[in-house]
C-alpha cells in the first residue's frame, strides 16, 4: 500500500484543521512544549518506514510507557498478575480513585494511574535496578540507543504528584503494594518521562502487530496468548475514558499519553505513531485521533 503518500495527505489534511486541543498543564515542565509540533510515523510489518513532520523528535512519552512495563511484568509473570490489577475498562478519568475503594485495593486495569502504580511496584520488586532495565529495554526495541529519561519532567512531576501518592498509599493500605511507596514513584515518574520520537514508538510497538516477537531478533517476548491480551487491554483502556469512543472511530488497539503521542497497531499489518501535543478534553491528542481515524479510513484497518 502507498502509505508514504497517505500519511502525507493526512498530515497535510489534518494541519489544516482548526487544533481544538489544549496542553496538559498539570506537569508545569511538559507546558513548554512548542504546541504546533505535529509528527506521523508508520512502519509495516515488513519493516518499511514511512514518516513525515516532526517525527524523529522526542517528546515525553507519558503513559505510553504503561503498556511496556505492563507486558514486562506480564512476560514475567504470566497469568498470576491479574490478581494483583484487573482487565476491565474504567470509565473514570486516569487517575481516578474512587473505584479503588469497593474493589479492595485491585485497580481496574494497568494503564489508568491506580494500575500503572501496582505495576512500577512488581518492577521494584523484579529488577535490581528497574530504571536502568526499563530504559534499557526500550533502547533495545526501539534500536536506538539515544533515548533517555527527562529528570526534570521527572522532577516536576514528583513535586507535583499529589494524586499519584495518594493513590499509591492508599492502594498500599490494602496491601497490595510491596515496596515504599518512594520507590514505586520515583520509578512511576521516571518511566513516564522518557523520551522517544514516532519513529522509535512505532518501532517498539511493532512487538504487539508481530504476535509478540521483537522483529530485528525474533526474540519471542511475549507468547500469542499474551500478546492478544495486551492487544485487548489497549482496546478497552488505551484511551482514558475515550476507550470506546477510539474502538468506535479507529477501530485498534492503542495508547495515548498526556504528551501528546498516540499509538496504534494494526496486527500483521502495521503500527502508526502520531505526536502533537493538544490533547481534547479526555486527554488525548486532538491531532492523533483526527490522523487516526482518517488513516484506519483510507487504508480499510480495522481488527473488528
Ligand atoms: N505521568 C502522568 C501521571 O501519572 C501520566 C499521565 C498520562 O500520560 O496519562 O499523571
Amino acid at each position: 500500500m502507498e502509505y508514504q503518500s497517505i500519511i502525507n495527505s493526512i498530515y497535510k489534511e489534518v494541519s489544516l484543521l482548526e487544533n481544538k486541543g489544549t496542553i496538559a498543564d498539570y506537569i508545569p515542565e511538559l507546558q513548554k512544549i512548542n504546541t504546533d509540533k505535529f509528527g506521523i510515523a508508520l512502519i509495516d510489518n515488513f519493516q518499511n518506514r514511512y514518516s513525515i513532520g516532526n517525527a524523529t523528535e522526542q517528546f515525553s512519552i507519558q503513559s505510553i510507557s504503561k503498556v511496556i512495563t505492563t507486558s514486562i511484568i506480564f512476560s514475567k509473570m504470566g497469568n498470576d498478575l491479574w490478581q494483583r490489577v484487573g482487565f476491565e475498562p474504567s470509565g473514570n478519568a486516569f487517575n481516578s480513585l474512587v473505584q479503588l475503594e469497593y474493589e479492595n485495593g485491585i485497580p481496574r486495569n494497568p494503564f489508568i494511574n491506580a494500575g500503572a502504580l501496582v505495576i512500577a511496584d512488581l518492577m521494584v520488586s523484579h529488577f535490581e535496578n528497574p530504571k536502568e532495565y526499563f530504559l534499557s529495554f526500550m533502547k533495545e526495541l526501539s534500536e536506538n540507543e539515544n533515548i533517555e529519561y527527562n529528570e526534570t519532567v521527572a522532577q516536576s512531576e514528583k513535586e507535583n504528584g499529589y494524586r499519584n501518592a495518594a493513590l499509591v498509599n492508599y492502594i498500599k493500605s490494602f496491601h497490595n503494594i510491596q515496596n515504599h511507596p518512594d520507590d514505586v514513584l520515583d520509578f512511576y515518574f521516571h518511566q513516564c518521562s522518557i523520551e522517544m520520537s514516532c519513529l522509535d514508538l512505532a518501532k517498539v510497538f511493532q512487538v504487539f502487530s508481530n504476535n509478540g516477537i521483537v522483529p530485528k531478533t525474533k526474540f519471542k517476548f511475549l507468547t500469542t496468548s499474551q500478546c492478544k491480551r495486551m492487544n485487548a487491554l489497549m482496546q478497552m483502556c488505551g484511551f482514558y475514558d475515550q476507550a470506546g469512543e477510539f474502538t468506535f472511530k479507529v477501530g485498534l488497539p492503542g495508547k495515548s499519553g498526556v504528551g501528546g503521542g498516540v499509538v496504534a497497531i494494526y496486527p500483521n499489518h502495521y503500527t502508526v505513531a502520531v505526536w502533537s501535543p493538544k490533547l481534547n478534553k479526555k486527554g488525548n491528542s486532538y491531532y492523533g485521533l483526527e490522523t487516526l481515524e482518517r488513516l484506519t479510513t483510507i487504508t480499510e484497518a480495522s481488527i473488528f
